[in-house]
């Protein structure tokens, strides 16, 4: 049976990224996983061919698309080839909602050109050495400093998609002890910041899985 969800654009790009996996992924892909993960330049290639930008909006340097089609068409490809993109669908489908909802216009043009060429890789970290499914129990917290200058997280999180070579992370914490209100809500607080010390992603090491 013939599908009809995707069109010719849909198709062109299908085509782009089916030979993109074959000369740039498929040659390398057991060193990979071998290593791992996928090299940080693997990343800027993804940028170069317009993968993280597709549904960021033009004004940012993205293709400003609402649909989830295309990354729809690399979800297929991907898995056609029995390959992946390592931690980039984090930083697309994960972080990049993150950033458009909530960023201020100052933050989104700081951020988001650079999010679309892949020099800036994002990871999102909620999940703590005590705590996975249920959040409520997260313990990782941000304080405001003294001065009010800046947050400052203490905590522990593991199992970090992309967490190794990521430039920013997204770092779920509280800003106050649990009480039967925060300890129900699934995300207390997000905090936008520069990787800090990131020693091995065990979630990517699974992610090849
Ligand atoms: C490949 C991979 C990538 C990941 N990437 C990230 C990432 O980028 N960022 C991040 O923050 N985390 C990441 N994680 C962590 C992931 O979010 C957690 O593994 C997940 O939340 C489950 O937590 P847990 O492993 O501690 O299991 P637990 O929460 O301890 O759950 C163990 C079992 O108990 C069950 N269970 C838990 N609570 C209940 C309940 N209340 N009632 C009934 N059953 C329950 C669960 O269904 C499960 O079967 C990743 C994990 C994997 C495997």
């Amino acid at each position: 049976m013939r599908r009809t969800v995707f069109n010719e654009d849909h198709e062109a790009f299908r085509e782009t990224i089916r030979d993109f996996i074959a000369a740039e992924v498929v040659p390398h892909y057991d060193a990979w996983r071998e290593a791992g993960q996928a090299p940080r330049e693997f990343y800027k290639k993804l940028g170069e061919l317009g993968v993280f930008g597709i549904e960021v909006p033009e004004e940012y340097g993205g293709a400003g698309e609402t649909s989830f089609k295309f990354n729809a068409v690399i979800t297929e490809e991907t898995a056609r080839a029995g390959v992946s993109f390592g931690g980039s669908s984090v930083h697309t489908a994960l972080c990049l909602p993150y950033l458009l909802k909530y960023a201020n216009e100052e933050q989104k043009r700081r951020w988001l050109p650079s999010f679309v060429t892949g020099d800036m890789m994002t990871a999102i970290a909620m999940t703590e050495p005590g705590t996975g499914s249920d959040l409520a129990g997260m313990k990782t917290t941000a304080k405001l400093s003294e001065d009010g200058t800046h947050y400052v997280l203490n905590g522990a999180k593991t199992f970090i998609t992309g967490g190794v070579l990521a430039d920013r992370v997204l770092v779920c914490a509280r800003t106050a002890p649990p009480t039967p209100r925060t300890a129900a809500a699934a995300y207390p607080s997000s905090w936008w910041t520069p990787r800090a010390r990131a020693t091995r992603s065990a979630a990517s090491w699974r992610s090849w899985a």
